[in-house]
């Protein structure tokens, strides 16, 4: 057995969801090689005092403050400290204990503790893509400065980056991002009009939180990866592409300068990119199950449908434009989809209110944080509003 001081001593902040549960059961999996500090989650109290009871952290972070007592009346006699709200998401990832946050959480909410994780000097293994949509400029740029690895647990940009192993000196010709297609591949904007959400959540190959569910259905969530490879890889837009592959097997490919391409394949399954980040460069035996080539005949791919899920070319066309055009985008998407889930707008619409959205408010070509806080904050306002009148 390792001593806790060879172990890598984790925070993971949205414990609760989709990613945070996976992450748990490779931490459990694997107590030779990880400890757990940190447990967070919004407002999930009854699983978080329960994962914190089983695991045993340093201490919690519950969001929504209303859930502090409830948390600290069971925790407070097991030793575990308990603190609630956003503020103390950004204090607890900057613990010495802690050597690597894993970010699950979803959303915007993720880019300060991020942040603050970053300025402390602590390594990421990044789930919450939307950091680096709405301000991979100042993040890359931070990290760089403070000697902090930046982690892929998305399994694209994971496999770029395992394709990327022992070839770091060797420039990208170009990668392409592997997309499932989601629920609704091959359908005309003629039905995707009546689309409900129950039928946008039914995602094909992986299980996965809301929010991402339905931005696979809308091919936001491989406009939102571009973004997010565009930084972790340094790559200029036209580097870019995005292949549709219905199977998700192959998880990402990588071009090099003599032609040569890696891709790398496997089940679809989280726990591997997640306990690749956490782990890297070592990777730790596993049960997961196997990929089998006779239960895959076929594996196809085909050009997405950028005219139909209008998302993915408005996600390229911020990226081409920078500045603070993707945080836009990110906070729009954020709305519509929120909406989209409480029935208050239709699956095509949530493309128009984003495109509005990145027409009204105002470009700024370099944005510094404050800048990004009151871009995410106007744009919010001006997608609420359109919703409304609507
Ligand atoms: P989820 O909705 O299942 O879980 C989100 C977690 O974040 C929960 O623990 C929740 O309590 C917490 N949370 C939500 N809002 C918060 C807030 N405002 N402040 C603090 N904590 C908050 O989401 P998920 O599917 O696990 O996705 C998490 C992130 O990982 C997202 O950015 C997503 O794009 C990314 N990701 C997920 C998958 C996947 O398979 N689920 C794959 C690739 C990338
Ligand atoms: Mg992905």
């Amino acid at each position: 057995m390792k001593e806790s001081s060879d172990k890598r001593h984790i925070a993971i902040l949205g414990s609760t969801g989709s990613i945070g549960t996976q992450a748990l059961e490779v931490l459990e999996a694997n107590p030779d090689s990880f400890v757990l500090e940190v447990l967070t989650a919004h407002s999930s109290a009854d699983l978080l005092i329960e994962q914190a009871l089983k695991f045993k952290p340093n201490c919690v972070v519950i969001g929504d403050e209303s859930q502090y007592k409830k948390v600290q009346d069971v925790l407070f006699d097991e030793g575990i400290k308990v603190y609630a709200g956003a503020d103390s998401l950004a204090q607890v990832v900057q613990m010495e204990e802690i050597d690597i946050v894993l970010t699950a959480l979803v959303g915007y909410a993720g880019l300060r503790p991020t942040m603050a994780a970053i300025e402390a000097g602590k390594h990421i293994a990044l789930a919450n893509k939307e950091t680096l949509v709405v301000a991979g400029d100042i993040v890359t740029e931070l990290a760089k400065q403070k000697g902090v690895n930046i982690y892929p647990v998305d399994s694209e940009h994971s496999a770029i980056f395992q394709c990327l192993v022992g070839e770091f000196h060797n420039p990208i010709e170009k990668i392409y991002l592997t997309a499932s297609g989601g629920p609704f591949r091959g359908q005309t904007r003629e039905q995707l009009a009546s689309v409900t959400k129950a039928q946008a959540l039914k995602h094909p190959n992986w299980d996965m939180g809301a929010k991402i569910t339905i931005d696979s259905a809308s091919m936001m969530n491989k406009g939102l990866e571009v973004i997010e490879a565009k930084w972790l890889f340094g790559l200029k837009p036209e580097q870019i592409d995005v292949i549709v592959h219905p199977q998700s097997i192959v998880h990402s490919i990588v071009q090099f300068e003599d032609g040569s391409m890696k891709a790398q394949m496997g089940l679809p399954d989280m726990k591997l990119p997640i306990q690749f980040a956490l782990a890297f460069p070592e990777r730790l035996k596993s049960d997961f199950p196997r990929f089998n080539f006779l239960n895959y005949p076929q594996l196809t791919f085909e050009q997405p449908d950028p005219k139909t899920f209008r998302n993915l070319a408005l996600a390229f066309e911020a990226m081409k434009l920078g500045g603070n055009q993707p945080c836009i985008l990110n906070a729009a998407n954020e709305v519509v989809v929120d909406a989209f889930l409480k029935d208050k707008v239709t699956f095509l619409q949530m493309s128009d209110i984003i495109e509005q959205c990145m027409q009204k408010v105002a470009f700024i070509q370099k944005p510094n944080y404050d800048d990004y806080v009151a871009t995410d904050a106007e744009t919010r306002s001006v997608a609420s509003q359109l919703i409304k009148n609507d």
